[in-house]
């Protein structure tokens, strides 16, 4: 039973692009109907296969955007600069195109319903995604965990989710805070003290995540209770 479990993880399903979404200027949201997907936990994400007519093959993780939602899945992609797959999926990707995917891949960066510890979400850039299955979750089953999120994001523009922010590169006019990268004091003043035990989930570039996790283990938070996820190089200088 549990082995038929994983082998219908790692074996790739055809989903359908039933509708694309704008969520700012850049990023987009995918919306794909996937028949027999075996549903997923808040935090995990799919591999996506794409393959060329001459048979050039290519693979990238994308975590799943939504909460569990039957056959349909939503996964949100911001492009990089030059991106072979993030620009196709948001600049060429057209309604009724079929996408190769398998998963959901990953056991450890999950949030489920249920526990009662407080979560602590710090977000960099489009490591928004898994954060945001895990407040839909937590929306649609009426879950009383208490949340609080740290989103870092380059200008108001960027914006994927109304929240406070941490603008890196531009504030909106009037800001209490000027630009620049998250910091001990932010993530002491917004977020849950250490005394609470929160459960931390971390998600974003690379030099973000680590960034973010050695901060909070300096300002007292239990570095057995941090998850973290990395999605790739920063993209940008500091
Ligand atoms: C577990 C996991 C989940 C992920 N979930 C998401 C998601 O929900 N949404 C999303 O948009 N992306 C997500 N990513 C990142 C995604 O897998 C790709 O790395 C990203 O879309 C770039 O692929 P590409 O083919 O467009 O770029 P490539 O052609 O591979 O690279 C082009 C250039 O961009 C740089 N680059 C590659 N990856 C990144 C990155 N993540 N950030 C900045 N620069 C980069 C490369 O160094 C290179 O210079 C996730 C990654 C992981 C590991």
């Amino acid at each position: 039973m549990a082995r038929a479990a994983v082998l219908g993880r790692l074996s790739w399903r055809v989903g359908t692009v039933v509708a694309l979404r704008d969520e700012t200027p850049t990023a987009r949201t995918i919306v794909l109907d996937v028949p027999g997907w075996p549903g997923h936990a808040a935090g995990q994400h799919v591999d996506l296969r794409l393959t060329a007519p001459d048979g050039y093959s290519t693979q990238r993780s994308y975590s799943i955007a939504s909460a569990p939602d039957g056959d349909r899945l939503d996964l949100t992609i911001e492009p990089v600069p030059d991106g072979e797959v993030s620009l196709y999926l948001t600049e060429v990707l057209t309604s009724g195109d079929q996408l190769e995917l398998r998963g959901p891949v990953g056991g450890w960066f999950v949030w489920r319903p249920g526990a009662a510890d407080p979560v602590f979400l710090v977000a960099g850039g489009s490591g928004l995604v898994p954060l945001m299955a895990m407040i839909r979750t937590r929306g649609l089953t009426g879950d009383e965990a208490p949340f609080r999120l740290i989103y870092s994001v380059r200008d108001p523009a960027s914006v994927l989710l109304g929240v406070t922010c941490a603008f890196t590169r531009a504030a909106p006019p009037g800001s209490t805070r000027p630009a620049g990268r998250i910091d001990a004091s932010l993530l002491t003043a917004a977020g849950w003290s250490p005394d609470r035990r929160p459960a931390v989930f971390v998600c974003g570039p690379t030099g973000f995540v680590e960034a973010a996790a050695n901060m909070l283990v300096d300002i007292g938070h239990d570095p057995q209770r941090i998850k973290t996820e990395r999605f790739g190089t920063s993209g940008g200088p500091p």
